[in-house]
């Protein structure tokens, strides 16, 4: 059986059960990379040129992990995710991965491309092409991608229950089925504030690097909310407020921030992007100076890199719920 390895990084976050179900499909084992640590995006940092941003640094470090242990490296190439009117696209990185892996890394086994660009394509055909270069023929492959589609809306209900993604993973894997409405309620909200976090998953959910960010609000006693939970059809109707924008995966930070800074249930929100990341810069100065207004809860922006410490992350963490807390303090009539 060939061994496919997939790295634990960027499109992992989103895409995992498609990948793997879509890979095991049509014959190939799946090897993940190991969990980020230290020298794992020490590798990245080394392979990488030095103006890229964090995430596509650990995704090099990843596919150094698996590139002895493997015989082929599953690379996605995210083109576009909407059918839409407009044209639109994903980040230029993500789009232009498989390249930049070819012109950096030497001595990697062969790459298994997967295209995903809805707007020219169909994910049939990426299907058919990479059933076909591990030997399986077309009827395998469609079988295989209508598997892997229903896994991945499975997976998609989990994480708009407020599932984090890896433990969403456990949950469609573990059960056949994957309906765990029966079997598992939502989590209890436990904490006195509520604070909505917005920023990429492999940002978010890469304990390494945003040094375990959710845990650390819960360990204060904050409730947490996820931008997986906001329902495309809430973050679309945020957008009619913002047109124009063309980068499929900032909108959605747009249209959820939008909304968790109209809730009244949401305390306050943390932005938290990646360094050198050009959309998000730009996304980001679009929610603080258009989205967020008088009456918005507190906003703070949190930028990760592979020189973020953890007690820097701590200290910012530590003092925008203390900052939150007192403020409703003071808000309480009679204080
Ligand atoms: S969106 Fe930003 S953080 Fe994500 S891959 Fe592109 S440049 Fe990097």
């Amino acid at each position: 059986m060939v061994k496919v390895g997939v790295p634990r990084a960027l499109s992992y976050y989103r895409y995992f059960p498609l990948w793997k179900t879509l890979l095991e499909g049509v014959g190939a084992e799946v090897v993940l990379s190991r969990r980020t640590a230290r020298g794992l995006l020490e590798d990245g940092v080394r392979h990488c040129v030095d103006d890229i941003c964090v995430p596509v640094k650990l995704y090099f470090g990843h596919l150094m992990d698996l590139k002895d242990r493997v015989d082929r490296l599953f690379v996605s190439r995210i083109v576009s995710v909407e059918k839409c009117e407009s044209e639109t696209y994903t980040c230029p990185k993500l789009i232009g991965l498989p390249d930049m892996v070819k012109g950096s890394l030497d001595g990697l086994p062969p790459l298994l491309e997967f295209v995903v660009d809805v707007q020219n394509r169909s994910l049939k055909s990426s299907a058919r092409k990479l059933a076909g270069e591990l030997g399986a023929p077309a009827p395998v492959a469609r079988k295989a991608l209508a598997a892997s589609l229903e896994q991945q809306s499975r997976y998609e209900r989990e994480l708009l229950r407020g599932r984090a993604p890896e433990s969403a993973m456990e949950t469609i894997f573990a059960n056949g089925n994957g309906d765990s409405s029966r079997r598992e309620r939502e989590p209890e909200k436990a904490g006195d504030v509520t604070i909505a976090l917005v920023g990429h998953e492999y940002l978010i959910h890469d304990p390494f690097v945003s040094h375990d960010l959710p845990g650390k609000l819960s360990r204060l006693g904050a409730n947490t909310l996820l931008m997986s939970q906001v329902p495309a059809e809430v973050i679309a109707a945020e957008l009619d407020r913002y047109p124009g924008i063309s980068w499929s995966y900032e909108k959605e930070l747009l249209g959820a921030a939008s909304h968790f800074l109209g809730r009244p249930d949401v305390d306050g929100v943390m932005l938290v992007i990646g360094f050198a990341c050009g959309p998000d810069s730009i996304i980001g100065e679009i929610i603080n100076r258009e989205v967020r207004g008088p009456e918005s809860p507190p906003l703070t922006t949190l930028v990760l890199d592979e020189h973020t410490g953890e007690a820097g992350v701590a200290t910012r963490v530590e003092a925008f719920v203390d900052l939150i807390r007192r403020s409703r303090k003071h808000r309480r009539p009679g204080s």
